[in-house]
């Protein structure tokens, strides 16, 4: 035994361990496993094992021994060579690395929750208050003393629409976290951002927000779902709105022109507010990265998911005279 040996056990000195049988030092929950390894290398073969001692001074360690019998005598006796190594310290670590792991798995599934119902709350937070406005409004209708019915029961098909609509937005998200595919049809991009600007008519109105939408006659189709693509131009409208809001009123304009070329759809929103202060897309599109003190951060992530997962780009940059301009793209479909 090497003087290495001699401090895994921890003996002093070699008399501390001669004429001491091994077995006494081996962990008994090992012994058994020793004395196969042992008999198996005194039988002829070589072979390795990973088991713990306890040293004389009771310190366990967590050894690999490798063994090969050596054959010595005139009668052939048999004894062994066993390198042995002490892995005390590596397999702590590997130990360390495999809870760490499985905590930072754990962070991870919490933090893509978290992601999830930060996700679903900035997406409802829009059809939400469209509902309330227009309960308010029946509410107020009622009170008349000759209530126009007509009226309230397009409100009432107002805030059935936007139900349906918070629904379907929070299927969306839940089929986009868990990372499969949301339904895509052939579709026209045009009448798709009518109806996302339908829908979001009352919170224009009360914002004192004037929209244009200029297109061509005709646009190629697009393959795409429907409800994501109107939360992209629901989120870029509201951003302009936020963009605008101290702007006198009959300065609030966006404009939102749809061009194309022969593979793609590009659909340009363009407000008259300040623009971007920075202007890194980088930060822009960051999760969690926002400049006011109530935003959440998640608009343009959320919008930058949805665009890419269409197979387009999505870039903000400021106009030549005021404002910001968001233009996204979209594949024509070459099926239509
Ligand atoms: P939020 O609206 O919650 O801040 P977004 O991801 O939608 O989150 O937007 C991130 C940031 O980008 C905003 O905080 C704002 O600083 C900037 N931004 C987005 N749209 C515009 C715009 N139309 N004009 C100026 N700045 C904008």
């Amino acid at each position: 035994m090497n003087s290495a040996g001699l401090s895994f056990t921890g003996a002093e000195s070699l008399e501390d361990v001669v004429g001491r049988c091994v077995f006494d030092l081996i962990a008994p929950e090992f012994r058994e496993k020793f004395r196969e390894f042992h008999e198996k290398v005194c039988g002829g073969e070589a072979g390795t094992l990973e088991m713990e001692i306890i040293g004389l001074k009771g310190v366990r360690r967590r050894m690999e021994t490798h063994a090969v019998p050596l054959k010595y005598g005139p009668e052939g006796e048999v004894g062994q060579l066993a390198v042995t190594r002490d892995v005390t310290d590596v397999r702590r670590a590997e130990e360390l690395i495999a809870a760490h792991q499985a905590q930072l798995l754990h962070v991870s599934r919490l933090s893509s929750l978290g992601q999830m119902a930060a996700a679903i709350s900035h997406e409802i937070t829009q059809p939400l208050s469209a509902i309330s406005n227009y309960a308010a409004a029946c509410r107020l209708l009622l009170k008349r003393e000759q209530p126009d019915l007509d009226t309230f029961s397009r409100h009432i098909e107002t805030i059935a629409a936007q139900t349906h609509r918070a629904g379907e937005t929070l299927d969306r998200i839940r089929t986009f976290i868990r990372g499969g595919n949301s339904p895509k049809q052939s579709c026209d991009i045009a009448d798709v951002i009518t109806g996302a600007l339908d829908l979001m008519k009352a919170e224009l109105r009360n914002r004192q927000v004037r929209v244009e939408f200029r297109s061509p006659e005709t646009l190629p189709a697009v393959m795409a779902d429907r409800i994501q693509i109107q939360q992209v131009i629901t989120n870029l409208v509201t951003n302009a709105c936020d963009a605008m809001q101290r702007l006198p009123e009959n300065e609030r304009a966006i404009d939102i022109i749809c061009q194309h070329d022969t593979d793609h759809i590009v659909i340009n929103v363009e407000d008259t507010g300040p623009g971007l202060n920075d202007l890194s897309q980088e930060t822009l599109f960051e999760a969690f990265s926002t400049s006011k003190s109530e935003g959440m951060g998640l608009g343009l992530a959320i919008c930058r998911d949805i665009v890419t997962a269409h197979g387009g780009t999505i870039v903000a940059a400021n106009a030549p005279t005021r404002g910001a301009v968001f233009q996204f793209t979209l594949p024509v479909s070459k099926e239509a």
